[in-house]
């Protein structure tokens, strides 16, 4: 659990079946697709060989340009400034080479089963990151309004932060069948999922996070909204999302898009861009 503030109830037993991105709107087994050995689909014989155009040489476009040669084409990758996109890392000038910054994304969670199939493929380690309260993080300062506290779980905050933690895995329980939902997700049991997420999308499609938060009976008191919003869960203060529709939150709440997160960096698409001489 990297949450400062836990992102919903701790369910998972060891025996169940993990969570991935087999979400509630999009449950399509992608791992299974991509651990298929007859890999993601066949080129006739006679087309082998064929130049294929790839715009792009970010994640996606790496990506699809190594499974167009597994299919027998020749991609050819046209990238406008740097292979890797969005996922960069970059030194500093004068600086030891071990110090880097991370220009995009840096964390990713187990549950994106796909990235990991490609992290695996080429070989990456990958390790915690260091999110607020996480294991891998040798403490967390929360300063609210002035107040400073120094954790290294979150039994070292005080009460009200517990408190908020409760309030909030009731509030997933009560608004949003997180238990079905999160069962449902884990057996892929796609008539069950359709089945809740039907109800949950009839009653809550036109509903903000934050009216989400203000109609749950657990977040009555304005102080535990303020503290959810501003120190939040996972990757930290979430307040900046409370416009937007719960159902874009419970997306990423369902599928632990935002826990247990694990850092690489631009060393993916660069190794996944190796064997097509990019
Ligand atoms: C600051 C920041 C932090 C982020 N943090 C995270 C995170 O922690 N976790 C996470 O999962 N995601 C994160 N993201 C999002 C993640 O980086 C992107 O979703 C992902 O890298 C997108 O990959 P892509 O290949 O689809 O697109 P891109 O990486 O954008 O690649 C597109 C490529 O196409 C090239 N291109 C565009 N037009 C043309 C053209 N006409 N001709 C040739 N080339 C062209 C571009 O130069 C670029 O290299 C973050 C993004 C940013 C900016």
């Amino acid at each position: 659990m990297t949450s400062t503030v836990p992102n919903a109830v701790e369910h998972a037993d060891a025996q169940q079946p993990p969570i991935t991105m087999f979400g509630p709107d999009f449950p399509y087994a992608y791992d299974d697709f991509l651990a298929h050995p007859a890999g993601l689909g066949q080129i006739p014989a006679t087309e082998h060989g064929t130049e294929v155009a790839v715009i792009g040489g970010g994640l996606s476009g790496i990506v699809a340009a190594y499974e167009l040669m597994k299919m027998g084409l020749k991609p050819v990758v046209y990238e406008a400034d740097q292979i890797g996109g969005r996922l960069r890392t970059v030194g500093f000038d004068g600086c030891d080479e071990s110090l880097t910054a991370e220009m995009g994304a840096m964390r990713f969670p187990p549950s994106s089963t796909a990235l990991q199939h490609y992290i695996d493929l080429v070989g990456l380690q990958t390790r915690s990151f260091p999110n607020p309260l996480a294991e891998a993080t040798p403490s967390t300062v929360v300063d609210l309004k002035g107040e400073s506290h120094y954790a290294e779980t979150i039994a070292d905050l005080p009460q009200v932060y517990r408190d908020v933690a409760e309030a909030w895995n009731r509030c997933l329980e009560e608004g949003a069948d997180f238990s079905d939902m999160n069962r449902a997700l884990r057996e892929r049991d796609v008539p069950r999922i359709r089945e809740i997420w039907s109800r949950l999308v009839e009653k809550l499609d036109n509903q903000t996070f934050y009216g989400f938060l203000c109609d749950s009976e657990a977040f009555k008191s304005f102080r535990h909204r303020e503290i959810f919003g501003q120190v939040g869960f996972g990757t930290g203060g979430w307040d900046t999302d409370f416009p937007n529709s719960i159902l874009e939150i419970l997306r990423v709440v369902y599928t632990e898009a935002d826990d247990h997160h694990r850092g690489i960096c631009r060393r993916l698409p660069a190794a996944a861009a190796a064997p097509l001489g990019a």
